[in-house]
């Protein structure tokens, strides 16, 4: 299952959490630690297939 990076607004954390299709699709994902949905997705790592490297 892919997993997704998240960052909480209301305690400013970052997260991941490993959802199913199913469940992104329907969203509601939570932050774990205060359990506020006010969270918003990053861009997961299996994404940045290219990184800008000056090296
Ligand atoms: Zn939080």
């Amino acid at each position: 299952m892919p997993q997704y990076e998240f960052f909480c607004h209301a305690c400013s954390k970052p997260f991941s959490k490993t959802l199913t299709l199913k469940e992104y699709e329907e969203g509601g994902v939570a932050c774990p630690d205060c359990g506020s949905d006010d969270v918003e997705q990053r861009l997961s790592s299996l994404y940045a297939v290219t990184s800008k490297k000056s090296a």
